[in-house]
């Protein structure tokens, strides 16, 4: 069984659903060059960087225990749904995902709360299950955190176009009354609160966690890729207002280098998460053991 890390009163896991290559390093990060990538190959590869320049990510979960309840940041792509335009996430029928769950010590029936720093499919997807044809909340006994900027944004969206996240893996949760709107500064209690860090998408939200102060920090997507760590400036192809993306991630950075805050990112290559140390201009990772 997976122990997880212990920091504090806290203890931290990892649920992968995915780790591979994913997009296209120059398409999903539109103002790279390809100076700066080739410059760049020497760490990036193979890590972080496949010879096909695509990126390497991993797709997951995280589970927070304090010593008041069993949280979980994030829920990956989910099985059955269509996603027509990305052939890795289509109609995924694994059972990866619920495996390491099982193997970190935890069914469904333990989540206490779902935190989604933001509504893209890759963070919504387990929210649901399908059960005989209908999508039900997958964690029967969760209370789901949702940015209420957030929801009425995507929620704004999805009545001019509907989206298959929000219809799916969204509304779902809202209509079974599992749903808490909350503000991206929400304090749940002593152990855990949101901070915001728009840019990404309109309110997205990063999670703190430990008593008394940053122990860790969930940074959801205002990260991608340790190259963006690096580069700071290098915004992601759909970020809402890339301006905001870079100050975030710049200030969020800065917030937490030279500190002791574990730093646990959603999309970085295992074990994903480490120590936030200067690099140039930018920032690096220093990774604790998997
Ligand atoms: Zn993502």
């Amino acid at each position: 069984m997976s122990t997880g890390i212990e920091i504090g009163s806290v203890t931290i896991h990892r649920i992968v659903e995915q780790e591979g290559p994913f997009f296209e390093a120059m398409h999903f990060f539109p103002t790279m060059t390809r100076e700066r990538l080739d410059e760049n190959r020497g760490w990036l590869q193979p890590r972080f960087l496949d010879a096909s320049d695509r990126l390497m990510l991993c797709i997951q979960s995280y589970i927070v225990q304090t010593p008041h309840h069993t949280i979980m940041i994030d829920s990956c792509v989910g099985n059955h749904k269509p996603r027509p335009t990305r052939s890795f996430w289509h109609m995924m029928n694994s059972d990866r995902y619920e495996k390491n769950l099982a193997a970190s010590g935890f069914s469904v029936n333990d989540i206490d709360f779902v935190m989604c720093t933001h509504l893209h499919t890759d963070h919504v997807g387990w929210n649901t299950r399908l059960e005989n044809g209908r999508w039900v909340p997958t964690f029967p006994k969760a209370r789901y955190l949702f940015s209420k900027k957030e929801y009425a944004y995507w929620s704004e969206v999805h009545q001019k176009t509907p989206l298959d996240n929000i219809s799916e893996s969204v509304l779902p949760v809202i209509e079974a009354n599992k749903a808490e709107l909350v503000t991206s500064d929400h304090a749940l209690n002593d152990h855990i609160r949101l901070t915001p860090t728009p840019g990404h998408t309109p309110d997205h939200f990063a999670v703190c966690a430990g008593r008394g102060g940053d122990r860790a920090v969930f940074t959801g997507d205002l990260i991608h890729s340790p190259i963006q760590a690096r580069y700071p400036e290098l915004v992601m192809r759909v970020d809402t207002d890339r301006d905001q993306a870079v100050a975030t991630r710049r200030r969020f950075f800065e917030r937490y280098c030279d500190t002791d805050t574990l730093c646990c990112t959603m999309h970085f290559p295992s074990p994903s998460v480490g120590h936030v140390k200067r690099w140039g201009d930018g920032f690096r990772l220093e990774y604790v053991k998997d």
